[in-house]
């Protein structure tokens, strides 16, 4: 193959990226690289197969990409676990106030041992409800369990066999929001979850109740999170990641102290990109060759 590369850890400006897919057969991407009609459009009728590095792929158009006959790859499985061991690292970290904690440590706050300074909330004896216990989601569950998890509910659009490894109880939505003391998100980005953490799901959580998504940043209302934050209507939340991505530093949500937020790396283990990267290619090399895909995303 001729390669045209972008060769940097930042992402590939919209301009290079126009220019650069120009003639192309096969694109590599990323999950801040937007594929769509106009991406497509310049790219020509050349471009067979998109393969992108990641899981998600709510930055494709795929409408777009079907109309054109182009095929997609995509790195499922690969990033389970890496994924659902930050996600529970994140939950304890929220729940248990470990910034806060660490913060305080470096800043002088650490006075004596007092009984109520930095509590938070523990696993043992609570409900957990996970939004999409699709590959993640079972992965968050399985990891979550033996810190003594009472009760597992879970929602999405068709109960799943999966879920008795867990003893996931399939309920609705509205019944896991007013019930976990938990509620972890990792469900993907489609128009149906696009908002659906508002306002009246933050106001149907209990007071004591941790918020945790992993997901994408567009499955949550940031400013009715804030105000849920704010006003101690929710215990805390959170979030690996944001709307935009990266955040800007001015962000509210960025000064309250119940609210975790890290920089996307949910999958952010050296083995796991290797092998995300790795996969990406193999997926990319059998569209080109018109073979079969490692991972081919069927839609
Ligand atoms: P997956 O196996 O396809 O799971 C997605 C789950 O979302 C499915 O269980 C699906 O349930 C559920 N879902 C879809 N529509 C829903 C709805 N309206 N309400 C509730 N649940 C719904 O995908 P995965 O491999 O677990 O990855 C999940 C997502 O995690 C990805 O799409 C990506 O956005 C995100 N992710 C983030 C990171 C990170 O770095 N933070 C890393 C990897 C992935 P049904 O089958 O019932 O529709």
């Amino acid at each position: 193959c001729e390669v045209s590369q972008w060769d940097s850890d930042e992402p590939i400006p919209r301009s290079e990226l126009l220019k650069g897919v120009q003639g192309a057969h096969g694109l590599l991407c990323l999950l801040s690289d937007k594929i769509d009609a106009e991406v497509l459009d310049a790219a020509g009728p050349n471009l067979k197969v998109i393969s992108t590095m990641s899981v998600g792929f709510d930055h494709l158009a795929l409408e777009e990409i079907k109309k054109r006959g182009i095929r997609v790859g995509y790195t499922p499985d690969v990033l389970t676990d890496a994924t659902a061991e930050l996600t529970v690292a994140l939950l304890l970290a929220t729940a248990r106030r470990l910034p806060e904690g660490v913060e305080e440590v470096k800043k002088g706050g650490w006075s004596s041992w007092k009984p109520l300074w930095l509590c938070g909330y523990g696993l043992s004896g609570s409900t957990v409800g996970v939004i999409g216990l699709g590959r993640i989601g079972m992965a968050i569950a399985q990891r979550l369990l033996p810190f003594g998890v009472k009760r597992l509910l879970y929602t999405g659009r068709t109960a799943k066999a999966h879920s008795a490894e867990v003893n996931g109880e399939f309920v609705p939505l509205d019944e896991l929001v007013s019930e976990s003391d938990f509620i972890v998100v990792s469900c993907s980005l489609t128009p149906e979850t696009q908002g659906l953490c508002d306002k009246a799901f933050f106001s149907k959580m209990k007071k004591t109740a941790v918020f945790i998504n992993s997901s994408r940043g567009a499955v949550v209302n940031q400013e009715d999170l804030y105000e849920a934050l704010s006003r101690g209507q929710i215990a805390a939340a959170g979030l690996d990641v944001t709307t935009p991505e990266p955040l800007p530093t001015s962000h509210p949500l960025l000064t309250l102290k119940n609210c975790v937020v890290l920089p996307h790396i949910g999958s952010a283990t050296y083995s796991t990109r290797g092998v995300m990267s790795a996969l990406t290619a193999q997926n990319l090399l059998g569209g080109l060759q018109g073979s079969d895909m490692p991972s081919e995303l069927s839609f």
